[in-house]
């Protein structure tokens, strides 16, 4: 074939609410580089926006119309591969949005490189006709030097030049070239210290440091033993052991010590020193672990095994010993953990056995260290990723397994922006299409996956003894409404819990106190008149913050000084109600004058490294409570935490949503869990109102298979998940009249489309919370029987055709939102 003749074309993902994509022209620059999966910038209407090389093809499979070109090739991303492109349609058509949607998901903003973009004038005349804005361009430009767009854009003072260049290219005015950038260097140097080999040191030395046993070498002889010990430490590390400078390089000039340089990747010189203990593996772990074995690399069958294991019992392990197996294999594996569970802790843990090969992805990260994780993965330098739900997307090329654990975190679901999806379901799909196995582990796996592991879709496992033969925390109830009528006064901490405290202090134990709603009070009320303040943008308490004596709104972030004397009556009797962290805090430093309290909750872990300081702190014993929101509930593990009290167990209980309960149990044993992971076998004190709740049965007794069994009772009668499927569809705006109608219009439009009663359809009605922000909220809940159609693809295709591209429900004032599977329904 004349490879002149024939024009390669690209066609072009964008991120926009768009189904198809675009085509562009491939700039002979850019030959080379352009492929399927190749990330690349092109011009948009006015803008330039990041897209993905869906494929290359040929001009003449084209219409016969000018194209644009592609500006630039982003050379620093990911290859996107098959897998991935095929999941990112599949989401779209599951989630019920736009291909160009879904291509958000893997395509973070990418810019044109402006600086690397040159324009030269084609001569020296400018025509008369031009407009202005193109003669300006042009008048900053030479005909013997090239000039940076950026440069010219500075002149004029202009961004997004590259329109009118695009103009003036096609009048043959100017010509352009491209240079590509240079990778980024994505590494640090740093000193590293190990014992040089004893045969090489002088006799001299050697008399010193291994015979004379006089004072002065002490401290050399100590480090040059926490150096055999360690192997290799860098400096940081052994001033953090104590050794004076002086000391190490002394060694390093006599030659003991020899000092060499190593590039350390930025994203992992954060690193919390913390002594890993080697592992060693339990009957049942090594059980679970040659079940899984066998699916591992090329086999004819894909598996989803849940892995329900209790707190304690050693799931981590489990996972490092697997993927160890992947790795042999040559491929690699991505583990999904909740960003709360995150800790430094866990990401300590997974260094501590792959070293460099593994990566941990977390939301503080710069856009700078997320782009050199992405290099490293197209670089063949990575093996592992750790992190949150965008993990999953990781762009590896030939993925061995995938764990995706405390699978039943809501933080798995992306929703507050399109697309919603739920990265459990989606790490699914991904194994599906590369044919490996899923492993969903948690200590309280969701309704959903137990429903699917007693369907036998999944494979079940139980890990139900704890490591080390370490018991379950022995859990106490306290009747709290009791406790209160006999002592006459609304008490935080009952005399139980409060005995158990002061015996931690006592015996140097920690302990943690959980009260999952941060700020003082939930709320404030006139005892007076019984106002109560709300925000004026929202339908909700306004909550009261100690530091900055304020009130703020949790939900749209307003502020404002709490009144000293009631807006309504004038009344000066301003009660507090409710109790939150900081009002624990503040009990709690009232009753241990000399314990140390630190507390974790969102309003303290603001910043970078807040977290990783607060847990240092705890860790080294600096303070003897830790009150925290769910913050403390998962994944911390603190060998002498002993006792944990739950302040108040009902809170959320009676939330007007299905899974309330399920969330609270849930929540419960979870921080349950952290008593007693050490020597020391722990206590559990749960506070409640309301101890005849059949919740505290199971709980007391360790039983959530008995639990889900009592609890999906209802759920079947109801018809709820994980007997059916639900999509939710969100309508809001400012005028609640709009907003109704525009429901009323979506709502009769599905009940035309089910009139063989399909599927179930609730409301419109108003949600939960009315109105959040000054938008007022309306719901549809749609419910889809799973006998009937266990994917919901007719209700998938009504909402999309019919609802999301429907050009005429688009010109309301109002905003829709769909989502599968939704989380939350307040
Ligand atoms: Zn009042
Ligand atoms: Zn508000």
């Amino acid at each position: 074939m004349d490879q002149i003749s024939v024009q390669q074309i690209a066609r072009v993902a964008v991120p926009v609410p768009v189904d198809k994509p675009f085509s562009y022209s491939i700039p002979s620059d850019f030959k080379e580089l352009i492929q399927r999966g190749s990330q690349v910038i092109v011009p948009f209407g006015q803008r330039y926006i990041g897209g993905i090389v869906l494929n290359v093809t040929s001009k003449e499979e084209e219409p016969d119309y000018e194209l644009k070109p592609i500006y630039d090739v982003v050379q620093s991303g990911p290859f996107i591969g098959n897998d991935l492109m095929q999941l990112l349609e599949w989401i779209s058509s599951y989630y019920v949005c736009y291909l160009g949607e879904a291509y958000r998901l893997i395509n973070p903003t990418v810019n044109l490189h402006k600086s690397k973009f040159e324009l030269r004038k084609n001569g020296t005349e400018v025509p008369d006709h031009l407009s202005p804005a193109l003669k300006d361009v042009l008048e900053n430009l030479s005909p013997d030097k090239w000039i940076s767009l950026k440069s010219v854009e500075a002149m004029l003072k202009k961004k997004d030049l590259l329109y009118r260049v695009h103009k003036l290219k096609k009048l043959d005015l100017i010509e352009s070239r491209y240079i590509p950038p240079k990778p980024k260097k994505i590494y640090k140097s740093i000193d590293v210290f190990e014992v040089e080999k004893e045969k090489s040191w002088t006799t001299e030395t050697k008399n010193k440091y291994l015979s004379n046993n006089s004072k002065k070498y002490i401290r050399s002889r100590e480090l040059i033993a926490f150096l055999q010990n360690s192997g290799i430490s860098t400096r940081q590390e052994l001033l953090k052991a104590r050794f004076s400078p002086g000391t190490i390089d002394r060694l390093v000039k006599e030659g003991v010590l020899r000092r060499t340089t190593k590039k350390i990747y930025r994203h992992q010189s954060n690193i919390y020193a913390e002594e890993i203990k080697p592992i060693t593996l339990n009957k049942d772990q090594l059980e679970f672990i040659s079940k899984v074995t066998p699916y591992l690399g090329d086999t004819p069958e894909q598996k989803t095994f849940l892995l329900h294991g209790i707190t304690g019992s050693g799931k981590t392990e489990i996972y490092i010993e697997l993927i160890r197996n992947v790795l042999k294999q040559g491929r690699q594996a991505i583990v999904l953990i909740p960003e709360i569970v995150l800790t430094p802790q866990t990401m300590a843990r997974f260094r501590h056995h792959f070293k460099d090969q593994v990566a941990v992805i977390h939301s503080r990260q710069s856009p700078g260290e997320k782009a050199e994780i992405l290099q490293k993965i197209r670089e063949d330098k990575l093996s592992i990723v750790v992190g949150p739900r965008s993990a999953i997307f990781a762009p590896f090329k030939n993925l061995g397994l995938i764990i995706v654990d405390e699978e039943q975190e809501g933080s798995y679901k992306q929703s507050d922006s399109v697309p919603r999806y739920n990265a459990r379901d989606v790490a699914l799909y991904r194994a599906y299409l590369n044919n490996i196995p899923v492993i969903l582990g948690s200590a309280t796996p969701s309704f959903e996956s137990l429903y699917n592991a007693r369907t036998q879709k999944y494979e079940y496992f139980y890990l139900s003894s704890r490591i080390s033969s370490r018991q379950l925390p022995r859990t106490q109830l306290v009747n709290f409404r009791e406790e209160w009528r006999r002592t006459g006064s609304p008490l935080l901490f009952s005399e139980n819990l409060l005995l158990k405290l002061e015996a931690r202090l006592v015996s140097r134990e920690q302990a943690m106190l959980l009260q999952n709603r941060r700020g003082f009070s939930p709320y404030i009320m006139c005892k007076e008149c019984g106002y109560v303040e709300k925000c004026p943008n929202c339908d909700i308490t306004l909550t009261y913050h100690f530091k900055g004596k304020n009130l703020q709104c949790h939900y749209c972030g307003y502020i404002e000084q709490a009144p000293d004397v009631c807006p309504q009556c004038k009344g000066f009797d301003i009660l507090y109600k409710g109790v939150g962290t900081q009002k624990i805090e503040g009990e709690a430093k009232e009753k241990f004058p000399h314990g140390g309290v630190l507390r974790m909750d969102q309003d303290t872990t603001r910043r970078k490294n807040d977290l990783a300081r607060l847990l240092e702190k705890f860790r080294n014993g600096e303070a003897d409570f830790l009150i925290g929101t769910k913050m403390i509930a998962k994944g911390l593990d603190f060998e002498r935490v002993t006792l944990v009290g739950i302040v108040n167990a009902d809170q959320g209980l009676h939330f007007p949503d299905f899974r309330a309960t399920e969330k609270v149990f849930q929540l419960l044993v979870q921080a349950a869990g952290r008593a007693g992971r050490g020597a020391q076998s722990g206590e559990v004190v749960i506070q409640t109102f309301d101890p005849n709740h059949y919740i505290f049965k199971y709980l007391m007794t360790h039983n959530y298979l008995g639990f889900y069994e009592r609890e999906v009772e209802t759920r079947k009668t109801l018809n709820y998940p994980p007997f059916s499927r639900l999509s939710l569809i969100r309508i809001s705006g400012e005028d609640e009249e709009k907003v109704m109608h525009y429901a009323q219009q979506v709502a009769k439009f599905l009940w035309q489309a089910n009139e063989d009663k399909r599927f179930g359809v609730l409301g419109p009605a108003p949600a939960p919370l009315v109105r959040i922000n000054n938008r007022y909220r309306y719901h549809i809940l749609i419910k889809q029987d799973r006998q009937i159609d266990p994917s919901m693809s007719y209700v998938r295709h009504l909402l999309k055709e019919g609802i999301y591209k429907n050009p005429k429900l688009k010109k309301w004032p109002v905003d829709l939102q769909i989502d599968m599977d939704p989380l939350e329904i307040l």
